[in-house]
């Protein structure tokens, strides 16, 4: 099949995707969504950040009686805080309770934030990301480093930025993922920032997590896939803050059908539109008709002469079959509508 390399899938529809604008989910739903995932195919989930609300504490505690066949779960959570041990930290604390194989700790990548948000030294930054890595591998965690605003923060002093990535390498990460947290990146600069990123640290696998504030969170987190990136994390449908995370869902087509790579939820690609709406009605969100691959105008056809064309030749209208997403060929009815289409609608409701 490909000679290109697989690559992992994150999903955090559960943690960042709950800060989108209208989500709400009980943990009862987002168990019910993580199962769902998890027989999707999907490699990690994110559950949510135990330290934050009492709704993800619950969530983790009902996950220990419930077992993932394939995605393993991770509890998110930050570095500890810049006055305490990190051993007497109750956030890092409880993403021991928590109890999940993978724990995910973002730090800080900008010294911005650093001085001016979290009121720290750069320095006392560093040992904070090293520490709270070191300290929750040694309780038998695989961890995965998020550094936070990573690409503003290289913009503004690449230096330090790197020495936050080298901070979480040496606390024994076993993932570098780098995420563009306002979502503001361009496709060149994230593209050759990357590429240095693998450069300088090829030893650690590196993942991208990108947001979709300039309408480009599915094509960065392509392009970093392009680049060597070995994860990619993401929400189904793009739920999350502000306009959303980076589209898993349109991700993973892509990525599968259009770029060859092999995905371990590759078998599954024919449920896709399923989750998708399987999120939805969860999430209490009317799906998005627009939705690529998935949404219900994907496939559709209004216009009289593409109508008739798609009769004789599917694919002179349509850049894949349908079925492969588990989507449909839909034609739709208007003043627009010429014979061909009246006879393809007859034909669809059994009507001979
Ligand atoms: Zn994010």
């Amino acid at each position: 099949m490909s000679s290109r390399s697989k690559i992992l899938m994150y999903d955090t529809t559960l943690r960042d995707g709950t800060q989108g604008e209208g989500v709400s989910f009980s943990a009862q739903d987002k168990i019910l969504l993580a199962q769902k995932i998890d027989a999707f195919g999907i490699d990690y989930i994110e559950g949510g950040w135990p330290g934050s609300n009492p709704r993800d504490m619950e969530f983790f505690t009902l996950m220990k009686d419930v077992s993932l066949k394939h995605a393993r779960l991770a509890a998110f959570g930050s570095t500890r805080r810049a006055q305490l041990h990190v051993e007497d930290d109750p956030q890092v604390n409880q993403l021991v309770d928590a109890g999940t194989p993978v724990v995910t700790i973002f730090g800080k990548s900008w010294p911005l934030h650093v001085t001016e948000v979290i009121k720290t030294s750069l320095d006392q930054n560093l040992l904070m990301i090293k520490e709270t890595v070191a300290f929750l591998k040694a309780e038998g965690k695989e961890i995965i480093y998020d550094a936070e605003h990573f690409f503003d923060g290289y913009k503004a002093d690449h230096k330090y930025a790197l020495a936050t990535l080298r901070a979480a390498q040496e606390g024994g990460a076993d993932y570098l993922v780098l995420c563009d947290t306002n979502g503001g990146t361009q496709l060149k600069e994230f593209g050759d920032i990357v590429q240095l990123v693998l450069k300088n640290h090829p030893d650690v696998p590196i993942g991208v997590h990108c947001h979709n504030d300039c309408g480009l969170g599915v094509a960065l987190s392509l392009l970093g896939a392009e680049h060597g990136a070995g994860m990619i994390q993401g929400t189904i449908n793009g739920y999350g803050e502000r306009v959303g995370n980076a589209n898993l869902t349109t991700i993973i087509a892509n990525l599968h059908l259009k770029m060859n790579y092999p995905l371990n939820c590759a078998d599954h690609l024919a449920n896709l539109r399923d989750l998708s709406l399987e999120a939805d009605k969860l999430a209490n969100i009317t799906p998005n008709k627009k939705e690529p691959f998935v949404g219900e105008s994907a496939f559709a056809h209004k216009g009289g002469v593409h109508a008739n064309a798609a009769k004789k030749v599917a694919r002179s209208y349509e850049h894949m079959q349908p079925h492969l997403v588990g989507n449909r060929q839909r034609i739709l009815m208007s003043d627009m509508s010429g014979s061909s289409s009246v006879a393809m609608k007859a034909k669809e409701l059994g009507i001979h």
